[in-house]
């Protein structure tokens, strides 16, 4: 392309001033152009007069134009943050750098050819800047997306200060931007574009005719890339015919001769360009008002000029940059509107209230006390944009106090009073100083001040109040209250439209709602509020809703109503609002935006889910059980999403699995009880809390028939299954035709019917259910299961797999069955064929052998007649190639036969003895380390202590134990990755059952004990005290962010404190005794449990560490963990606890004796019937619960 053509001369060979761009293309002096007349006169002098004469009163129309995503516009006088010559590099091929005039504004970078220059050479939006770097040699690079735009500086001290003013620029850009975009649903659309030549040119441009302003670009495909040559502000502009197809749009700096492609075309463009000057007129009229009061012209908060940008609850106008401060504020504090671009909030009375206080005025209540250090200029950065503005409008810090400031009374009837008057400056200030805008006048025919004012024909009162119906009254002690604000002021949401509304209550909805009792209301939501009116006509709402006072918004199940969708809104003050309408779309758009506007951007993820119910609520955890905290719920089918107050990531809580769910205190708090952590839901209020308890319990329950709709275990199987295979292995597999009899059909009924109510609250126990009834449960439900356990789209895959002859295909056939299976019923059809498989493997005892539970299970799980015996055989193979379809380990499989044989063994042992069953457990142990060959199952009474339990194994194994020796019993938690050595005369039953599966019990011998003996016999007092490095389990979060830390710690009789900050250990000594220095924390050491280690995961700076276990009553763990720098040390620590918690008796002194005083076994059995030993934590957990609900039951028998 060899473009080399300049254009836009005012005089016929005399250059003045090049448009085009040169990037890519130019010979500077190249003057082949065709000279553009001006009415004789260059446009320099021509616009320079003309800028006089206009400038003064008006500046040119800025508007912001989305052009394929990008702001195209040159704001002509907005506020120039940085400008000045620099050289543009040249174009390519050529070395010759170009001398620029450059200007950055919060929106644009422009370059022109001379500082006098109207019309630039080429504008780069800052939006599109994606980076802003030095590139040596008082160079610097600017980058967008598509191109790279190379400055040279006079000096490095100017080129780094052009590197930064723009890089801050770039960043600040999306404050701005946000205003600007908010606003742009008012700006025009393009109305024309395309192809145009301008005289003077070979090639045509592209031009664009949007809004109130002309864009040239070079071309179609600058103008999608978003950087163009110049902008042109109609509201200056002119459109003129010239002959044939020319026509020429003038404005005071430069005319531009078009020429269109044909006469239709012609009419089109001047048409369009017509349209264009009105809407800049008309953009025009409401700023060119404002500004006729003087001090309006300047930003009330920087001083910049041709302020566009307007509060209008404080009644100040301000630029742009501060603009974007103001937004920060939040629309409770600072309602921001465009005076150009939001007409239709400036109705004739707000112009004339801004008219008459104008900045001067009311910035002689804003502004009375600036201390000149902190004053604003128009050149000032965001940061302290942002601090002014807040101390400002926020804080009120600069203000002047209104005599009657603090005596609320006497302010509210200063304000009645004052409505009789003009005065609105009074009032601004009796309103800004605390007065109540909707005070009780004592008046019963004007009871609000708005409407006294109204009775008084103060239209300018009124208009401020009502402007200031929900503004939030400046605190000077803002800092601390903001950290507990709930609310952070979300992107400015709106929406309207008309809904349905019922009057509002303060108690649930409970019965459907005719549509006549809805009334239609046209309701907006705004500056976060919500208001609805009578009809849109009306201005005066029939109500409000804060978006702040929103606690929790609810959607309707479909059809409850009279209007089949429906959403409900519970507020602060324990009132629920109900809204409704037929068109479901509707209904989305309006959840969407209200959750959307009162939901803190901290937990804005909730956003995205499908919530039923979303808010806000109180809780507790296992961390903190003192003051409760603000957590955002949404629950979103079975699960909950909750974005905890001092965690970033949201969590799921998956109410299905939930081990516990329940409701305590008189209906006031929910206990949610997961594997790992305990939550408690708090009632803050009544109303919303009570939506929230049914909606979770309901969504904990199970919520149809097919498996995954059940309650289920972390294993996900449903909890009834899980449990009646659990009952089935204790206690029926001695039980002869075992599934084939039937139990009695009323009970099992009732059974069923308690299972699919709350499964998770059935506790099966020998005596109270029978095993057939219990299996026949199983049964049942597996028949009448929706979709079956193989779907109903793969059964007859299944069916017909048994058809194939090959042993091995068949084999991999089923196992791209099983995968193809959803993950519940996978689950599901494991459990049951390793049930089914134990079941026959003792098929001498219970006679039911691989052949005949295929009978029974085959229709079962295919739910068929039982006249296909292809249902049958897929049952048949699924047991008899149990280990290869379900790639079990052969080994844990063996474990789990061995243990059922020894629980049959101990019962047919006790039913022979004619001893009820015991209350005893049969348990594996081990001796020495965790491995088959060192497995003891073992029959553990219920007064069992751990030194009883290490003989009993020692015995067993005939190991003698020598002086020396310190035999002990261990909890081992493999998942922790630690152990704790249990005191000889701990009872090792409790112990059991608080093991989680990841824990077992072990003998062995205890390598540290002699050497803690020895300390503690040289010890004098008991006490310790020392640094640790400390580090706190966040599990409750599932976050591991925290690290060890030193901390100082203190270890007495009574309890382990913690101290964050020591000066000097001889302080802390004698703080100690005088326990004046409060400790950061502090536990009561009885109720610590001490384990050695810690899990590698979490980095441990040494291998000398602690985990250090509290639980309290409620079975709660917390859990920390004390890192020492030496075995010594942590030895030294590890005893001094032991010792204290077991008053000095840490190991017997006669260990003999011990094992003389051991009853036996036998003689002690309990009447307490078997408790499932493979149960999860939260069954062992239960079953402990109810042996001490019954103290005698343990110990009757003893
Ligand atoms: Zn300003």
């Amino acid at each position: 392309m060899s473009e080399k053509e300049d254009f836009l001369t005012v005089e016929k060979g005399k250059r003045l001033n090049s448009l085009y761009s040169d990037d890519e293309h130019l010979d500077e002096d190249n003057d082949s152009y065709e000279a553009i007349s001006n009415n004789g006169k260059s446009w320099q002098d021509y616009g320079q007069s003309m800028l006089q004469q206009r400038v003064s009163t008006r500046s040119v129309v800025s508007l912001n134009i989305g052009a394929k995503g990008d702001v195209s516009t040159v704001p002509q006088l907005s506020p120039v943050i940085k400008h000045g010559w620099l050289c543009k590099n040249p174009p390519q091929g050529s070395y010759i750098y170009q001398k620029r005039w450059v200007k950055l504004d919060a929106e644009y970078l422009r370059y022109f050819d001379s500082d006098k220059d109207m019309y630039s050479k080429r504008i780069i939006p800052t939006a599109s800047i994606t980076s802003v770097a030095n590139v040596g040699d008082q160079k610097f690079e600017v980058v967008t997306n598509n191109r790279t735009f190379v400055f040279k500086a006079e000096s490095d001290s100017d080129r780094n200060e052009w590197v930064k003013v723009l890089q801050e620029t770039v960043r600040d850009h999306n404050v701005t931007n946000r205003v600007s975009l908010l606003q742009q649903s008012s700006a025009a659309s393009e109305e024309k574009q395309g192809a145009l030549e301008l005289r003077g040119l070979r090639s045509k441009l592209y031009v664009v005719v949007s809004g109130d302003k002309v864009f040239l670009y070079k071309n179609n495909e600058d103008y999608q890339l978003g950087i163009g040559i110049t902008s042109i502000e109609m509201n200056l502009g002119n459109v003129k015919d010239a002959d044939r197809r020319a026509f020429d749009l003038t404005t005071p700096y430069r005319t531009f001769s078009f020429v269109a492609d044909s006469d239709k075309q012609k009419e089109e463009w001047m048409e369009a360009m017509q349209n264009s000057i009105g809407e800049a007129l008309s953009n025009y009229e409401v700023a060119e008002k404002i500004w006729k009061e003087e001090s309006n012209c300047f930003c009330a908060d920087c001083g910049a000029a041709q302020p566009e940008w307007a509060a209008i609850n404080l009644c100040v106008v301000f630029c742009k940059r501060c603009a974007g401060e103001h937004r920060g504020l939040g629309p409770s504090i600072s309602k921001v509107r465009s005076l150009k671009m939001d007409k239709k909030v400036w109705t004739e009375e707000l112009v004339e209230l801004f008219q008459v206080l104008g900045n001067r005025r009311s910035n002689a209540f804003w502004a009375a006390n600036v201390p000149p250090s902190e004053a604003l200029s128009p050149a000032s950065t965001s940061e302290e944009r942002r601090r002014f503005i807040s101390a400002k409008y926020r804080e009120g810090k600069y203000r002047r106090y209104h005599p009657l400031f603090g005596n609320q009374e006497a302010l509210d009837k200063a304000l009645c009073i004052n409505m009789q008057s003009s005065d609105v400056g009074e009032t601004l200030s009796l309103v800004f100083c605390g007065a109540n805008v909707n005070c009780d006048t004592g008046d019963p025919d004007c009871p609000s001040p708005i409407s006294l004012a109204k009775s008084f024909d103060q239209k300018l009162q009124v208009e401020f109040l009502a402007q200031n119906k929900n503004t939030e009254i400046p605190r000077s002690e803002v800092g601390g209250h903001l950290d507990r604000q709930y609310y952070v002021a979300p992107p400015s949401i709106t929406h309207n439209g008309f809904l349905f509304k019922t009057g509002s209550m303060g108690k649930p909805v409970t019965e459907r709602k005719a549509k006549e009792e809805f009334s239609q209301r046209w309701c907006t939501l705004n500056d976060g509020v919500f208001s609805y009116f009578e009809s849109p006509r009306n201005s005066t709402p029939n109500g409000d809703l804060r978006m702040k006072e929103i606690a929790c918004l609810a959607v309707g199940v479909p059809e409850t109503h009279g209007y089949d969708h429906t959403f409900e809104i519970y507020t602060d003050s324990e009132r629920l609002y109900l809204f409704g309408t037929d068109n479901s779309d509707a209904m989305r758009e309006w959840v969407k935006s209200i959750a959307k506007s009162f939901i803190p951007s901290s937990a804005e993820d909730l956003l995205n889910r499908d919530f039923e119910r979303i808010g806000r609520l109180q809780y507790k955890d296992g961390l903190n059980l003192q003051s409760p905290k603000v957590g955002w719920f949404a629950l979103v089918g079975s699960t909950l999403h909750v974005c905890f107050e001092d965690s970033e990531e949201e969590e799921a809580i998956h109410l299905k699995k939930l081990q516990e769910l329940s409701i305590q205190q008189e209906n006031e708090v929910l206990v949610l009880v997961e594997r790992r952590r305990t939550l408690y839901i708090q009632g803050e209020r009544k109303l919303d809390f009570q939506g929230w308890s049914s909606s979770i319990q309901r969504a904990a329950g199970s919520s149809g028939h097919t498996l995954c709709e059940q309650q289920l275990t972390e294993a996900d199987i449903p909890v009834i299954v899980d449990r009646s295979i659990d009952y089935i292995t204790q206690c029926g597999l001695t039980s002869e035709g075992i599934y084939r009899k039937s139990g009695v059909n009323s009970k099992i009924a009732a059974l069923l019917e308690s299972f699919r109510r709350d499964a998770r609250n059935v506790r099966l126990k020998e005596g109270d259910h029978q095993v057939d009834d219990v299996s026949n449960v199983l049964k049942r439900f597996f028949r009448d299961t929706e979709e079956g356990m193989f779907t109903s789209q793969a059964a007859n895959d299944w069916l017909s797999t048994p058809a194939m002859a090959d042993d091995c295909q068949r084999v991999l056939h089923y196992q791209a069955l099983l995968n193809n299976l959803p993950r519940v019923n996978k689950a599901t059809l494991r459990a049951l064929v390793n049930h089914l498989y134990c079941v026959q493997c003792f098929s001498d005892i219970n006679q039911m052998n691989l052949h005949n539970l295929a009978i029974v299970f085959g229709p079962t799980l295919f739910q068929t007649d039982g006249k296909d015996y292809n249902a049958g055989r897929v049952v048949e193979d699924l047991i008899s190639h149990y280990v290869a379809i379900f790639n079990v380990n052969e080994q844990q499989l063996k474990k789990q036969l061995d243990e059922i044989s020894a629980i049959i063994k101990l019962r047919d042992l006790n039913s022979s003895s004619k001893v009820p069953p015991a209350g005893d457990f049969i348990c594996t142990v081990y001796l020495e380390e965790k491995k088959e060959t060192a497995e003891q199952h073992i029959k553990i009474p219920a007064t069992m202590t751990a030194a009883e339990l290490a003989f009993e194994i020692l015995d067993r194994r005939k190991i003698t134990v020598r002086e020396n020796d310190y035999w002990c019993c261990f909890e081992v938690n493999e998942k922790e990755e630690t152990e704790r050595s249990l005191h000889y005369q701990e009872k090792v039953l409790p112990i059991l059952h608080s093991l989680g599966t990841e824990s077992y019990l072990v003998v062995k011998k205890h390598f540290s004990m002699e050497a803690m003996l020895i300390y503690l016999a040289s010890k004098v007092d008991d006490s310790k005290h020392g640094m640790i490095k400390f580090r706190e389990d966040r599990h409750l979060l599932g976050l591991g962010l925290s690290a060890f830390h030193d901390r100082y710690f203190i270890l007495n009789r009574t309890s382990l404190r913690l101290y964050k900050e020591v000066r000097s250990l001889q302080k802390l000594q004698r703080a100690e005794q005088q326990c004046s220095h409060r400790p950061e924390k502090e536990w009561p050491v009885k109720s610590l449990k001490i384990y050695q280690g810690i899990k590698k995961k979490l980095r441990p700076p040494t291998c000398w560490g602690l985990t250090v276990v509290y639980a309290n009553e409620k079975h709660e763990k917390q859990q920390w963990y004390l890192c020492c720098d030496t075995q010594t040390e942590m030895r030294e620590w590890l005893s001094t606890f032991l010792s204290i918690q077991h008053d000095g008796n840490v190991w017997p002194s006669d260990s003999m004796k011990v094992c003389a005083s051991r009853v036996p076994l036998d003689a002690r059995l309990g009447n307490i019937s078997l408790i499932p030993l493979r149960g999860s934590e939260n069954e062992m957990r239960n079953s402990v619960a109810a042996f001490a609900a019954d103290p005698l039951a343990l110990f009757g028998k003893v």
